[in-house]
């Protein structure tokens, strides 16, 4: 009896989701023919976020529209054209936006045809321990230096960092080695100062879901890493991206770094099947951390080439001139030669994998749909 209940719950769970109908303006519309549209839309009683993206004018409805108001919506002068987008995100989707995207940070480029290094200490601890990591870094083939001025600890009384002080640190360390720096920001009141000091913006983990800062963070307009929420979803993992995206921020790069599971030998779970999934799921580009994924030094070697044969568009990882001597994070950080390694075998990596699949013929790629497992599944 119970179990007949739950099944006809199911069955009446819609196969497929709402479809949104995005509202493309063409660019030389004048204003009187986009008023037309905004008129069109609020006389139906439709809220609709008006969105700048891709050098695009876009209106995003918060809900389905009826067929007939996308007839009257795609007559319009200013309307292009209608787009059907399934995906609960709409920006970072690949129906709104089938090519990859690159996000340039100085001369790296995340999604092209190298996989990009991030490397660098967990945390700025002083001037000369950076600057020996910033020449490490650019020494053992890393693209971008990273460092943690603003740490989200997770007890109060572990180093907090050195807050701004050690972010302009690190900017003139990068500068030093002409590497560009990414760091994190964790309030929304200093995405503004941070991007003034670092090249790109990194979210979080743990503020994944802190939506004043993605919404602060992507106003600043600077490249924005946003970390996977350690139990969040993929599809909150997208849609807190479309939080930065809708601010007119297209310079997105996501970093899987391990979701929390239940084994206590690593420290998180990486979801290297994420890697593969996300690239037909959406444009933006992304990149593994297999330092907070596993939690251990002797692992970030294997894992991080493990993530660029899955697919990913680089790496960030944790490395110290000292790692023992770390003030945070020293049992995942690698030194300076094992760095060196990791570029040469990521690169190879990439190498092969490319010449392997230009020479296999085409694959058919399963529907976006079929990926997705139900909800729940019984038995
Ligand atoms: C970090 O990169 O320093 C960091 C704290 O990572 P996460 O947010 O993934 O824990
Ligand atoms: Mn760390």
């Amino acid at each position: 009896m119970c179990e007949r209940r739950v099944w006809l719950i199911q069955r009446a769970r819609p196969e497929v989701r709402d479809t949104r109908m995005v509202v493309v303006l063409r660019e030389d519309a004048s204003a009187e023919e986009r008023q037309a549209v905004s008129a069109v839309l609020s006389d139906a009683g439709v809220a609709a976020r008006a969105v700048r993206w891709a050098e695009h004018d876009l209106y995003i409805p918060e809900a389905a529209l009826s067929s007939t108001l996308q007839q009257t919506l795609a007559a319009l002068a200013a309307v292009e054209r209608c787009v059907a987008v399934e995906s609960p995100f709409v920006l970072a989707s690949r129906e709104l936006h089938p090519e990859k995207s690159l996000v340039r940070v100085g001369h790296a480029v995340f999604g092209g045809a190298d996989p990009v290094l991030i490397a660098g200490p967990c945390s700025v601890e002083n001037e000369a321990q950076i600057n020996e990591a910033a020449e490490a870094a650019a020494a053992s083939g890393a693209h971008v230096l990273r460092g943690g001025g603003f740490k989200p600890r997770t007890s109060p009384y572990s180093f907090q960092g050195r807050g701004l002080e050690g972010i302009l640190l690190l900017e003139a360390a990068g500068a030093r080695v002409g590497l560009p720096v990414v760091t994190e920001v964790m309030e929304p009141a200093l995405a503004v100062v941070v991007a003034e000091h670092a090249d790109m913006l990194q979210v979080g983990s743990r503020n994944m879901q802190n939506f004043p800062l993605l919404r602060a963070v992507g106003r600043t307009g600077r490249p924005v890493m946003l970390k996977r929420g350690f139990a969040s979803t993929l599809d909150e993992w997208l849609l807190a991206a479309e939080y930065i995206l809708a601010e007119g921020n297209a310079h997105v790069v996501l970093c899987e770094r391990g979701i929390r599971g239940f084994d206590t030998h690593t420290r998180n779970v990486l979801d290297l099947a994420c890697v593969p999934l996300l690239a037909r799921l959406t444009h933006l580009p992304v990149i593994v951390d297999p330092s907070h994924a596993t939690g251990h030094r002797d692992l970030v070697l294997p894992m991080g080439v493990a993530a660029i044969a899955a697919g990913a568009d680089g790496l960030m990882v944790e490395m110290h001139p000292r790692p023992d001597e770390a003030l945070s994070d020293a049992e995942q950080t690698i030194d300076a030669a094992t760095l060196r390694a990791l570029a040469t075998q990521a690169g190879s990596v990439r190498a092969a994998l490319l010449a392997a699949q230009s020479q296999s013929p085409e694959q058919p790629e399963p529907s976006l749909a079929k990926t997705r497992q139900p909800a729940a599944r019984l038995g």
